[in-house]
Order: C-alpha cells, then sequence, then structure tokens
C-alpha cells in the first residue's frame, strides 16, 4: 500500500515511513491511495470469488486479517500477527472490545479494557509495537515527544514502556490533571518512560511541544518523533472493532460515537468504506459542539474550548476531519489545502451543497449534550439497566437515543464506550451516588511511587531536560 498526502504536495511513502513521520512535509495527512475492502467474511463464504471466510477466532486474528493490506509489504502477515498478539494480550476482557446490550436495540461496545482504560489504548498497545519493530529493522531510535491533559498521555506512555528504540517524554500541567490521570503516566516505572509536570497550562505543554518540533535542529538531533490522534496507524488499528462488532449482527449496524478529533468516527466510514455492515454513524459531542454544528447547520466555526466533564472532547478543531475532506473533495489534495488555509484565516469552513448531501446525508447525523445532561444520562440508563457509563460515552448513547428513534429501521445501534467510569468518578458519582471502582490491575495505584520531574514554562529548560534525560 502507497501512502498520499491530504494536501498533494509530498511524497507517496509507503507504511512504515508514514507511521514514523505522523505529518506530511506539506502539512497534509497520510491517507492510503485507495480503499481495500475486507478479504475476509465473518460468518458466511464470499460470494463474489475474492473474499474468503474469516478463520479469526480471536479479536487479534481478525486485526491481522483487517490490518494486513494497510502494511503490506513493509510488514509481512507473521510479523503482524506477532505484534498484534503481543499488544492485545494486555487486555483485561478476552473479546478485547465485547458488546453489551443495554436496551431493546442497543448495544454498547467496550473499548476501554487496555492497560489505562480509555480506548486510545487499542490503538497505541499496537502503534507502540510497530515503532518498535520498525526501529529495530531500521537500527534506528526516535525521541517520542506529547503533550497531555490527562488519557492520551497515559495510553502513548503504556504503549511504549518496554520498547527498546523509543524514549517517550510527555508534558502535563503541574496541578492541572485529576489524580488518577497523573498517577496512570507518573508511576510507570520503566527506563524509557519521562514525565514533565510544566508550569503552565495545558496550551503551554502544548506550544512548547510545538516549539520542538520547529527549532529543527533541535528535533533532529534528539530524533523527535509523535503519537498524536493525526497518525496514520492509531485510525488504521481502530477500524478493527467496527468490522468486528458489525459483524455479529445480521443486519447493518449504527454506531453512535463519542468525538473530539473525529479520529474514532474515521475509522468507522473507512471500515464502512471497506465493505463492513455499517447503516450510519451518529456523531456525539459535549457543548464543544462544532461538529454538531457542522452536520446540522453547515456551520464550521471555531469557537472557545470550554472546559466539561467529557475533557476528551474538549476540542474545537477536529484534525482528522481532513482526511474525510480530502475524499468529499474527490481526493483533490490542491483544494484540500486551499480549504484548510482559509479555514486557518477565517475560523470558517465552507462546503459545497453537493458534497454535504453525497457525504454527509445517510451517513452522519450529530448531537451535542450539556454537562447536566450528560449526568442525567448516566443516572437514566443506571437505573433503567444497571449499567453504568462514563461521561463521553453518555453523550454517545444520549444522540443515539434521541436520533435513532426518530429513523424508521429496526438494525442495532452500537455506542462506542470509550473510558472506564472509574476514569470520570465525580461525575459519575453525581450521577449514581456512588463512586466507581478502579479495575484490580490499578486498585494499588494510589500506593504506587511517583516518578516525575517539574519544569519552568521555558523553552530552553524544557529542551535541556528532554536531553538530559534521554541521553
Ligand atoms: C480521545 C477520547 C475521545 C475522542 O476521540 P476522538 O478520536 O478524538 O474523536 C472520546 N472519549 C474518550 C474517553 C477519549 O479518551
Amino acid at each position: 500500500m502507497r501512502y498520499v498526502s491530504t494536501r498533494g504536495d509530498a511524497p507517496d511513502l509507503g507504511f512504515s515511513d508514514v507511521l514514523l513521520a505522523g505529518l506530511a512535509t506539506d502539512g497534509g495527512l497520510y491517507v492510503p491511495d485507495r480503499w481495500p475492502t475486507l478479504t475476509h467474511q465473518n460468518g458466511q463464504n464470499g460470494q463474489d470469488g475474492q473474499t474468503r471466510r474469516s478463520t479469526a477466532a480471536t479479536y487479534a486474528e481478525r486485526a491481522v486479517e483487517v490490518m494486513l493490506p494497510f502494511v503490506e509489504p513493509d510488514i509481512d502477515e507473521v510479523t503482524l500477527s506477532h505484534l498484534c498478539s503481543e499488544a492485545y494480550a494486555n487486555f483485561r476482557h478476552p473479546a478485547v472490545a465485547p458488546l453489551v446490550q443495554i436496551d431493546h436495540r442497543q448495544w454498547v461496545q467496550e473499548l476501554f479494557h487496555g492497560p489505562t482504560l480509555a480506548f486510545k489504548d487499542i490503538a497505541l498497545q499496537l502503534v507502540g509495537k510497530l515503532f518498535d519493530h520498525v526501529l529495530a529493522a531500521r537500527g534506528d531510535r526516535v525521541t517520542i515527544v506529547g503533550a497531555t491533559s490527562g488519557d492520551t498521555g497515559s495510553a502513548a506512555i503504556d504503549g511504549v514502556s518496554g520498547c527498546d528504540n523509543v524514549d517517550i517524554v510527555i508534558l502535563y500541567p503541574l496541578g492541572r490533571t485529576s489524580d488518577v490521570q497523573r498517577k496512570q503516566m507518573t508511576t510507570v516505572d520503566a527506563p524509557n518512560v519521562h514525565t514533565v509536570a510544566v508550569e503552565g497550562t495545558f496550551d503551554d505543554c502544548q506550544d512548547l511541544v510545538k516549539a520542538m518540533f520547529n527549532d529543527v535542529d533541535f528535533r533532529r538531533r534528539n530524533q523527535l518523533s509523535a503519537v498524536n490522534s493525526i497518525n496514520w496507524a492509531r485510525v488504521m488499528a481502530q477500524t478493527v472493532y467496527y468490522v468486528t462488532a458489525s459483524e455479529t449482527f445480521a443486519q447493518p449496524a449504527t454506531f453512535s460515537v463519542p468525538t473530539g478529533n473525529f479520529g474514532n468516527v474515521l475509522a468507522g466510514w473507512i471500515a464502512r468504506e471497506m465493505g463492513a455492515p455499517i447503516r450510519d454513524f451518529i456523531i456525539s459531542s459535549n457543548s464543544n459542539d462544532i461538529l454538531t454544528r457542522f452536520v446540522n447547520d453547515n456551520d464550521m466555526t471555531a469557537r472557545a474550548v470550554v472546559p466539561t466533564v467529557s475533557p476528551s472532547m474538549d476540542i474545537q478543531v477536529s484534525s482528522n476531519f481532513e482526511r474525510l475532506l480530502f475524499e468529499m473533495n474527490g481526493r483533490a489534495g490542491g483544494m484540500t489545502a486551499e480549504q484548510l488555509t482559509r479555514f486557518r484565516a477565517v475560523g470558517r469552513l465552507d462546503i459545497e451543497t453537493d458534497q454535504r448531501e453525497q457525504y454527509l446525508a445517510g451517513s452522519f447525523r450529530a448531537a451535542c449534550f450539556d454537562d447536566a445532561t450528560t449526568v442525567t444520562e448516566i443516572r437514566r440508563v443506571f437505573d433503567a439497566s444497571g449499567y453504568v457509563l462514563d461521561p463521553h460515552s453518555a453523550t454517545a448513547t444520549a444522540a443515539a437515543r434521541m436520533l435513532s428513534s426518530r429513523r424508521d429501521h429496526d438494525g442495532p445501534v452500537i455506542t462506542l464506550a470509550t473510558a472506564h467510569p472509574a476514569k470520570f468518578p465525580d461525575a459519575v458519582a453525581e450521577a449514581v451516588g456512588r463512586r466507581p471502582d478502579l479495575p484490580e490491575h490499578l486498585a494499588d495505584l494510589f500506593e504506587r511511587e511517583e516518578r516525575t520531574h517539574t519544569a519552568p514554562n521555558d523553552l530552553a529548560a524544557v529542551q535541556q531536560l528532554v536531553e538530559q534525560l534521554t541521553r
């Protein structure tokens, strides 16, 4: 598989180069030069002579069948099998991403059984293994730097802890993460993992990371790399659970997806392009509602970010939307680049009516909910079924209930549960009257020793610390 940039002005690359590059040199995101079709089907024999019956017995085996076309020829089937079985061995549920029924036509797909209790583990456990494999083959080494306000940092750290060819340095704002989130990062005892509490805000941390990447000399000297949500391999890994869930049902499924950067819902759209039996998608947001306004009113105007009880969706510019925009533009990179430049300049994106008709109508619906409604939804689902949702996932069950009942179809509706409720104990306790317990493997989290460093909000000081830590 070859990959092209969404802005049309960067060299085509193979999978390994795309993995390590993250962003393309023209500022675009990499996408495969064509969408492959699923080569194996579950439960039925292929009728077109091209598809074979899936023999996968586990999530990891199905993941290999789904992802192989994306990584060949750089990575072969035996190697991919090995990496997937290692990545998904760390999950606490044998099905990795199990389905739980909560109402007549409503299911929850639990994506939080990984080591850090958020769905980002599903991609980052594999991405860590992929990085280590590609770097070892090249005799190379990188330093991943990133900024986090919580979830991404711990999932990235866990994904690469113990990798021989990767150092990771994660910046977080001192005193501004939850205790669970901080401890999940600072108690990882691995020589290649480093955390830095910056005396500043999350935005300061992000600015420091950007400045380190923009310092070309520093970037080269330290072989800087990133695993943020625009990395193609993360989107690729997320297509798999859409395939496994939708294949469970006799009728095409609707997915309701709590959305921030658009990476998760984009992965679903790709799974459908590949032939997974998916009907459509519901996008849910909190009060940061840019995607809801876009889908419902053609209004993509960036506004200030407001903090909510679902902090991992407190995002106003959904970076992965660029990949869908490229498709909407008939894969014209120049046009995509132009639209995004204009968006940056005037803060507003305008899409032609027929593009909206072709790509959005019939595929995406959207709804947003404020904090009070989100907490009420956690309580409602708990009272009705005994099931405890986290606040991110609750926006999506609320959206599923609001939108799918108005449609005259009776297929399954699957809400993606993106975090374990114990990660957001305050909102959950407010809703159901008790704090959810941490799963067993984290029960002693608060007794574990923290190892971290502190730095002023100053580029030179942080750069010096990064070099000292990774020497
Ligand atoms: C990251 C995250 C999201 C948003 O995912 P996107 O891919 O950015 O849309 C939703 N819920 C939780 C718990 C997350 O950690």
